[in-house]
Formats: structure tokens, C-alpha cells, sequence
């Protein structure tokens, strides 16, 4: 057998423990094997600059401006973070004062969307917002399917209405669990999910409406107020009362903050939940999403599990049994730290570092904006129509990554599937000064693309779309 970690090697061997420096110890100067357990164990240092050196190669996460997710928390959070790391969410009854601090925070989240009566509303935290987003879909199926059968109906058929932008957690959900996915597609005259034709897609199987607030292609909020005015009609003509679930992964945390006076949480009865990414807006490091309904009565018994060997009797909707509970206490850090006032200058300054961005960008001839950053801090934009380059917005994310940059481009969904756009997400950390660096750094990699003579050809990596 080949024994990759070849402790025996002379040089290394021969060196004396006092003068044996980091790097030239077994495990660094030999090679550990990549695919099979190694057969011994190893220093823990060596191994830690091991692990610490590969995961260094990812690139720097401060300058990924393709992910939604938090990549910075203040010192006091990150010593939290290592102090908690040991709590499972699920262990409520060990951990009493964790799962008090859960319930908590979805209550506040419960009262910044507008619920009626927070203490009357319900929610969980989660892995993230797609586990969200399926907890809000299946309490949505589940409501249907009771309903039919009360009324002797069949409940083979059920139906889920969303934008061809949804993010890729609404088709796992159709797929997974059985039901019909009808997208409404994104055109030039309709870019949003906005209640046009919706009574076309609508029928006695249709379980929900599922509008996106800050769409992942382009930030945009879609328009929860007429889509509910839409629905409303739509009850009054056929007698089907359509139930609101609201994907708002990013803009949960930026519309109660940003656009106090826009309608699309429960102040719309129709709303029956709404999720969440703590791990994005939310301000958190990933791992945290959360749902929550309006009343009660909007998630249906039927769908809680009570488990009672971990001690006491706890209630549980999820997918997931074990999970972190450190992010659900980092949660909480955030939201006791930073309050209503700081929450809404942390967003402020990464709106105005977004329109700063876009209006620089749209001002050059190259570019056309496809959104500027004013619902959520994501913008977009798209190579100017007509204007002909030797390079293509891949290019640029080619030219952009060598200077440590990640600024996806990407398709748009199906119908615009022709139009190519390139994305910036504005995250807490995207300072003024750095936004300027980037600014640089664009202008020079579009100069360079320009000075070449002839088609650019298609980059070996692209950068990753994000969903
Ligand atoms: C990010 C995102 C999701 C998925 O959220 P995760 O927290 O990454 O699981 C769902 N919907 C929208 C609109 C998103 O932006």
C-alpha cells in the first residue's frame, strides 16, 4: 500500500523537535492522502495549517459580490459564535434558554412585518430560507388538502404560482413534494410577477401565490400589494381564496428598514407567511433562515411533531432534526445590537454604496442598467443594446476575478434567456472605499478588453450564478 504520509522520510525525521519548524514537519512536507482516511493521526497544529492553508485558496470572501450571505460580524459576535458552537437547536429542553431566544426573535419578525397580533403569530428558525420557504409551501399544501377533503373533493392535483425568476428553492420544493409548478414568465412588458393574466393560472387546485421581494436576478421587489389586489378580483369572480406565501430571503430584512411605507407583509390579510434569510440581510453567518405565520390557525396541526425523548414535550415543524443553535443566539446578538435604528443605517449605507455603484456603471457607454439597487441593494445590468465589444460580460467577470473580484454574470430566466446580465450584491462590509477600488478596477478591465483586437474567446471558468 502506498502510504502517502511518509513519516520516515530522512530529512524531516532527521530534524531536531526544537528546530522542527511548522512547515517542514510530516503532514506538511509530505503529502496527506486526499480520498481515504489517513492511517495515523497528526499534529493538531500541522493539521490546522493544513486545513487553514486549502480553505485560504477559496478567495476572500469580502470581495465575493456574488453571494447574498453575511461574511462579516463584529469580534463581540465571533466570540459568541465560538462559545455557542456546541448547541443543537433541537435539544429545546436541554437548552431552554435558546429555544426562549428563538421564539424571540420570530416574534419580532412577526411584529416588524406587521402581524396583526405578534403573540398570536408562529414561526421557527431554520437552516436557511429554503427550508423556510418549503415549511411556508407545505403549511400551504396541507391547508389545501384539508380544505378539499372537508369538502369531499380529490387532492392529487395541487398547484404552486410564482415568477420564472424564483429562486431554484421553489422548483426543489414543486419537485420534492409533488406539486405543479405554473411559472408566470418574465417579459419585457411584465420583468415581475404582477398579477397581470394571474386569473389564467388560477384554479381550484392552486395552493398559493408565492411573490418574491428583491428577485434574484435583479434585486427587485415584485409587487405583493397588486398581485393581493389580483387575487382579491379573483375571489370575488370564482369564489377560490388564494393564500399568500412572501419569498422575502433578502428584502425581510431591508423593506421594513428601507421602504417603511411599501404594503407587502401581513398588513395584506392575504399573506399568510413570509421567510427569511437571517444569513443575508439579516446580518448572520450562514445557517439561520426563518418563516413565520400570521396567526396560528395558518399552520395546521397536523404538520407539528411533538418529541418527547429528548426530555419535556417540544413542539417541531421542520425538515431538519439537528441543527447549529449559535446562529439562532448570533441572531438575536444583532437584533438586541444593532436595533431598529441600526439595522435601517446598516442597510441605508449599503443602499447608497449599491446607487453609487449603479449610477457609475450605467454612466458608462458600454452598460445598461437592468436595476440600480433601490429596492434591495442588488443591481444588475447588461451589456448596452447595439453596442457591439470584442468581449462579453463573461469576459469581464474573467478580468474582475483576477483581481480577486467574484461578479457573476448569468442569463436570464427562459423568455430573456438571450440577455446576459452581471449582478453585484451590496453586502454589510462593501464599504464607500472599497466600491471605489472596484469602480477602478472595472474601468480598467474594460479598457484592457477593448485595446484587444479581435473577438475575446470564452473564458475556461465563469463565475457562479447564485441563486
Ligand atoms: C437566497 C434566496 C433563497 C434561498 O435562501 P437560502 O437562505 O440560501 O436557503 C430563496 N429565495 C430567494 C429570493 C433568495 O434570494
Amino acid at each position: 500500500m502506498d502510504h502517502h504520509l511518509d513519516v520516515d522520510r530522512k530529512d524531516v525525521a532527521d530534524l531536531p523537535v526544537n528546530a522542527n519548524p511548522l512547515f517542514t514537519r510530516p503532514g506538511e512536507a509530505t503529502e496527506f492522502p486526499r480520498f481515504s482516511l489517513p492511517a495515523t493521526s497528526s499534529l493538531p497544529e500541522t493539521v490546522y495549517q493544513i486545513v487553514h492553508d486549502e480553505a485560504m485558496l477559496d478567495g476572500n470572501a469580502r470581495q465575493n459580490l456574488a453571494t447574498f450571505v453575511g461574511t462579516w460580524m463584529d469580534e463581540h459576535a465571533n466570540r459568541l459564535y465560538v462559545e455557542s458552537a456546541d448547541k443543537n437547536m433541537i435539544d429545546k429542553d436541554e437548552y431552554p434558554q435558546t429555544a426562549a431566544i428563538e421564539t424571540r426573535c420570530w416574534t419580532m419578525l412577526a411584529d416588524l412585518w406587521n402581524a396583526p397580533d405578534p403573540t398570536r403569530a408562529v414561526g421557527t428558525s431554520t437552516i436557511g430560507s429554503s427550508e423556510a420557504a418549503m415549511l411556508g409551501g407545505l403549511a400551504l399544501k396541507r391547508r389545501w388538502v384539508e380544505r378539499r377533503k372537508a369538502e369531499g373533493k380529490p387532492v392529487g392535483t395541487p398547484n404552486l404560482i410564482m415568477s420564472s425568476a424564483v429562486q431554484v428553492c421553489w422548483e426543489k420544493f414543486c419537485n420534492y413534494f409533488d406539486i405543479e409548478a405554473r411559472y408566470v414568465p418574465i417579459t419585457e412588458e411584465h420583468p415581475l410577477l404582477d398579477g397581470h393574466d394571474l386569473a389564467s393560472y388560477v384554479d381550484e387546485n392552486t395552493i398559493g401565490v408565492v411573490p418574491i421581494m428583491g428577485v434574484t436576478y435583479t434585486g427587485a421587489y415584485e409587487p405583493v400589494e397588486k398581485i393581493a389586489a389580483a387575487l382579491d378580483e379573483i375571489q370575488a369572480s370564482t369564489g377560490l381564496d388564494i393564500p399568500i406565501h412572501v419569498d422575502a430571503a433578502s428584502g425581510g430584512a431591508v423593506a421594513p428598514f428601507l421602504q417603511p411605507d411599501l404594503v407587502w407583509d401581513f398588513r395584506l390579510e392575504r399573506v399568510a407567511s413570509i421567510n427569511m434569510s437571517g444569513h443575508k440581510y439579516g446580518l448572520v453567518y450562514p445557517g439561520i433562515g426563518w418563516v413565520v405565520w400570521r396567526e396560528e390557525s395558518l399552520l395546521p396541526e397536523s404538520l407539528v411533531f411533538r418529541v418527547s425523548y429528548l426530555g419535556g414535550n417540544m413542539p417541531t415543524f421542520a425538515l431538519n432534526f439537528s441543527r447549529p443553535g449559535a446562529q439562532v443566539l448570533l441572531q438575536y446578538y444583532q437584533f438586541l445590537r444593532l436595533g431598529f435604528d441600526g439595522y435601517r443605517a446598516v442597510q441605508q449605507n449599503c443602499q447608497d454604496v449599491a446607487l453609487y455603484l449603479s449610477s457609475a456603471i450605467g454612466a458608462m457607454e458600454h452598460f445598461e442598467l437592468r436595476s440600480d439597487g433601490s429596492d434591495i441593494p442588488v443591481f444588475a445590468w447588461q451589456l448596452a443594446p447595439g453596442r457591439s465589444t470584442n468581449w462579453t460580460l463573461n469576459n469581464l467577470s474573467s478580468q474582475l476575478r483576477e483581481k480577486g473580484w467574484l461578479v457573476p454574470a448569468y442569463p436570464l430566466p427562459d423568455n430573456l434567456a438571450d440577455q446576459w446580465v452581471q449582478r453585484i450584491v451590496v453586502r454589510n462590509g462593501l464599504s464607500r472605499d472599497l466600491a471605489d477600488v472596484l469602480m477602478r478596477d472595472i474601468r480598467v478591465s474594460v479598457d484592457y478588453l477593448d485595446s484587444l483586437d479581435g473577438p475575446m474567446p470564452a473564458p475556461h471558468t465563469t463565475t457562479g450564478f447564485h441563486h
